[in-house]
C-alpha cells in the first residue's frame, strides 16, 4: 500500500516509514500539517497516518481539510495515551481509527492494514457526456460546466501524480487555438 505519515517527531516517522518498506510498502513522510495536506492533495494514497499535535496545521485541521474537500482516504490518528477527547475529536472530523503512543509496530501495522482495507466507502466515478454530469454518489445531475474537483487540479500535472480522472474531452482544441486564445487575454 501507498502510505502518507503526517508525523513531525522525524525519529517515530522515519521508523515508522523503515518498517513499512521492510514490508514492501511505499510510504511517503510529512513533518507538518501543510505539507501532509499538499501531499495528500496531489498524490493517491491508501492510508494515512497522522499525528495530532503538529506545526503549522494541526491534525484536527488536516483531518478537517481532507475530508471537506473531498478526499476519503481512510486515516489512523497517533494520539497521546488517554487523551479521550481528542480522540473523539479525531474520529469526528473523519478521522477512521486512532493508535495511542507509545505503541508496538505489529500493532500499527495491524491497525493501518485493517484501516485501509476497509476504506473509504466507495465513492462511483462520475460520468460525463458532453456538458451533463451525473454524480451517482450525490444523486446529482449537472447540466454545464461541473465545479473543479480535486482530480482535475492542473497542479498534479508537473509533478506526475496519478491524474487518474481527469476530465475527458470529445474535442480538443489544435495548439493553435489554445495559443490564440491565451493571447488574446
Ligand atoms: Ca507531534
Amino acid at each position: 500500500m501507498r502510505v502518507l505519515i503526517i508525523e513531525d517527531e522525524k525519529g517515530m516517522a522515519e521508523l515508522l516509514k523503515k518498517g513499512l518498506e521492510e514490508e514492501n510498502h511505499r510510504v511517503a513522510l510529512a513533518f507538518d500539517g501543510l505539507e501532509g495536506l499538499e501531499l495528500a492533495r496531489v498524490y493517491e494514497f491508501d492510508a494515512i497516518v497522522l499525528d495530532l499535535m503538529l506545526p503549522k496545521v494541526d491534525g484536527f485541521e488536516v483531518a478537517r481539510r481532507l475530508r471537506h474537500s473531498g478526499n476519503q482516504t481512510p486515516i489512523l490518528i497517533l494520539t497521546a495515551r488517554d487523551a479521550v477527547p481528542d480522540i473523539v475529536k479525531g474520529l469526528d472530523l473523519g478521522a477512521d481509527d486512532y493508535l495511542t503512543k507509545p505503541f508496538s509496530f505489529e500493532e500499527f501495522l495491524a491497525r493501518l492494514r485493517t484501516v485501509a482495507r476497509r476504506g473509504s466507502a466507495p465513492r462511483p466515478t462520475r460520468l460525463q457526456v458532453a456538458d451533463l454530469t451525473l454524480d451517482p454518489a450525490s444523486h446529482q445531475a449537472i447540466r454545464g460546466r461541473p465545479s473543479a474537483t480535486k482530480r482535475e487540479n492542473p497542479s498534479c500535472e508537473p509533478r506526475q501524480a496519478p491524474c487518474s480522472s481527469l476530465p475527458s474531452r470529445t474535442t480538443v482544441p489544435g495548439r493553435e487555438a489554445l495559443r490564440e486564445r491565451r493571447g488574446s487575454k
